[in-house]
């Protein structure tokens, strides 16, 4: 008995704590440079948004400051971040593939029985993106004063007035990492507008029934039932997220976007060819003229680098490629990844944009004005 106890209490106790620590970590031999006061001040006058994290997938109480992994409310405010999308992640295969990844395989079953979520979520993605969204909710009403989720174009204008006499808070924004999570039900779209998803990315690590990922084994377009759902992301005044898609369902959402398509997270093919869902020039196009966002991703494979320089060089290739009214941030914190600084540090991208010789207009679009502005237009009414 007693051993079992101790299994347990190692199960559910240590082992999520443990995970998260040795998979949200911070990329060794980064020095934290001392910013100045002039860049410190143009960093607290920006308006700064990211476009993706995960960190909802973990254990911690993001309303608490913790000591490890990347993203908390604390640590937002601290990094003057203004808004921050919180991405649900449902399934994810073992031993994880960049080329080829089946859905026979799910890590995030166990994850949810380690963690303690509720038995609903054992068994059904569906649920485990509500869950995600639950405990986001929770957050907003255990610190109301400080973070706020962000649904509509009226939440967002007003936030963004309250913000100006009160600096110190945070917003955030649902979205979806593979609409697996639907379980081949369009009506379950709908639920998770209702439960505050704004944001929906078709595929995410294999091939699904919305269409291919870059990552799948078969990489195919899109399907019947991934064209109804596009269909329905738009009437509802959702996004369409394309990180993670493989090239064909790529060009099938851009030919069916009647608004701006978001690559949340990513990198750049021409910096770094290390992962297959890199973005190609091509792409990088096709969604500017969708009007939408790339997000710069911070990790390795994004960047083929550990520290900033990977990510300056992405932001000033897409800007140069198609103007800076389309780059923005897509860190994947706590995306089970080394990124090199936390969101309390995001002062340091400035410093590096400032360094890298970007202006104060670009500055502020790229850290987060292009994200505000295409909200700002295209988040439903009410
Ligand atoms: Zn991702």
């Amino acid at each position: 008995m007693l051993i079992l106890g101790l299994a347990a209490a190692v199960f559910f106790g240590l082992t999520p704590r443990y995970v998260e620590k040795s998979r949200n970590r911070l990329a060794l031999g980064n020095a934290r440079l001392e910013i100045t006061a002039p860049v410190k001040s143009l960093h607290q006058s920006l308006l700064i948004a990211d476009l993706h994290s995960d960190s909802l997938l973990w254990n911690r109480n993001l309303a608490n400051k913790s000591d490890y992994g990347h993203v908390d409310i604390a640590r937002l405010i601290e990094g003057h971040i203004s808004l921050q999308v919180f991405s649900v992640v449902t399934k994810t295969p073992k031993d994880l593939n960049p080329h080829r990844n089946t859905d026979e395989t799910d890590n995030i079953t166990l994850l949810a029985i380690a963690q303690r979520w509720p038995i609903r979520t054992w068994f059904s993605l569906f649920e485990r993106a509500i869950y995600q969204a639950e405990k986001l909710h929770r957050v907003e009403n255990a610190v109301p004063n400080k973070f706020q989720i962000i649904k509509t174009k009226y939440d967002l204008h007003t936030y963004l007035n309250r913000r100006k006499n009160t600096p110190q808070i945070t917003a955030g924004l649902l979205s979806l990492e593979g609409a697996h999570a639907l379980e081949g039900k369009l009506d379950n779209l709908d639920r998770l507008f209702a439960a505050g998803f704004r944001i929906i990315g078709l595929s995410h690590f294999f091939d699904n029934e919305l269409g291919g990922s870059a990552h799948g084994a078969k990489k195919d377009g899109i399907t019947e039932f991934g064209r109804k759902v596009v269909k329905r992301i738009q009437e509802l005044g959702m996004f369409v997220d394309a990180a993670h898609a493989s090239p064909q369902l790529m060009e099938d959402i851009f030919s069916l976007s009647t608004r701006p398509v978001l690559v949340t997270h990513t990198g750049i093919q021409a910096i770094c060819p290390l992962s297959p869902r890199n973005l190609t020039d091509k792409q990088i196009q096709q969604v500017a003229n969708t009007g939408g966002l790339i997000g710069i991703g911070f990790w390795p494979t994004a960047s083929c680098t550990v520290d900033i320089t990977g990510v300056v060089r992405s932001i000033r290739y897409v800007v140069e490629l198609v103007g800076e009214d389309h780059v923005a941030l897509g860190s994947d914190f706590d995306g089970n990844v080394q990124v090199p600084f936390t969101a309390a540090d995001m002062a340091q991208l400035t410093n590096s944009l400032v360094k890298a010789g970007f202006n104060q207009q670009q500055i502020g679009k790229i850290m987060g004005g292009n994200q505000i502005r295409i909200l700002s237009n295209f988040l439903p009414n009410n």
